[in-house]
């Protein structure tokens, strides 16, 4: 078992003393055969925390010293937060470097990241759900460079609103025409366990999301936590498990070289 989604001190919302040999340790300590680190890169952030971009040459060779050291599998990925205008940047990064793995996200929303409310004036929650799932769409049909999509409908995290459920149907056209173009393209989707331990209780995407995923077809999931220190690693992996069964999966995916194998979950977890 691999956890999929880790950010490290490299991310400037994590832990700022987690580090790659923390999470090496983590991983041994769950009986985890190796980690894959997902730092952010969120090209033209509205958030001046975001701007500095990690600068891969170190971030490598510091993997390459703790592979060394360890002996354990460290696999690095990336979770690339999407922007229209940052699509070369995007292309650039991912043929630059050797990553494993690369996640899509969506952060920022016509230049807001929901994450400061801002993003919420003047919509109504269902306005300000419907344009994230445009953006979604939109990014799934113009950028291929990416092996699954991250925390699908992390959008109802945010915002001051009572409610953090939505129904499906009020969003299906959209939420299928992702799905479909996901699938299509050859891409997944992840089940991010973060939020658990969020004001939601419930994974990104939902329950109803990835039963749907799966009866279009769905067939390339992996698992993260999204951790942003090394206590977090693997949170939830074994009640990952459950929904997944209940969503109709009995495999996960895991990354190497940008190409999934899968396993069987009953194999890797309790
Ligand atoms: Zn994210
Ligand atoms: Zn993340």
């Amino acid at each position: 078992m691999i956890d999929q989604h880790t950010h490290t001190k490299y991310s400037p919302d994590a832990d700022q003393k987690t580090t790659f040999l923390d999470y090496v340790n983590q991983a041994k300590s769950l009986g985890f055969s190796g980690v894959m680190v997902t730092d952010h890169v969120d090209y033209d952030s509205p958030d001046p925390l975001f701007q500095n971009i990690i600068d891969y040459r170190v971030y490598f060779n510091e993997v390459n010293q703790v592979r060394q050291k360890t002996g354990l599998d460290v696999r690095v990925g990336v979770e690339l937060g999407y922007q229209k205008g940052s699509i070369s940047k995007m292309k650039d990064l991912v043929s630059t470097y050797p990553f494993d793995f690369v996640i899509m996200s969506l952060h920022v929303i016509d230049g807001e990241d929901p994450y400061y409310g801002t993003y919420f004036q003047g919509k109504t929650q269902e306005d300000s759900i419907r344009r994230y799932f445009e953006v979604v769409l939109e990014s799934v049909k113009n950028f291929d460079d990416y092996d699954v999509y991250g925390h699908l409908d992390h959008i109802i995290r945010y915002g001051a609103f009572e409610h953090r459920r939505y129904d499906l149907e009020t969003y299906g056209e959209l939420i299928d025409a992702i799905l479909k173009t996901i699938i299509s393209k050859g891409k997944g989707i992840e089940i991010n366990m973060s939020g658990l331990d969020d004001i939601t209780l419930q994974t990104y995407p939902s329950m109803d999301v990835l039963k749907r995923y799966r009866t279009l077809g769905g067939k390339i999931i992996t698992i993260g936590s999204d951790a942003h220190t090394y206590l977090d690693l693997g949170r939830y992996f074994n009640e990952a498990k459950k929904i997944l069964l209940e969503a109709g999966f009995d495999e996960i995916a895991i990354f190497s070289k940008r190409k999934p194998s899968f396993i069987k979950l009953n194999e890797v977890l309790k």
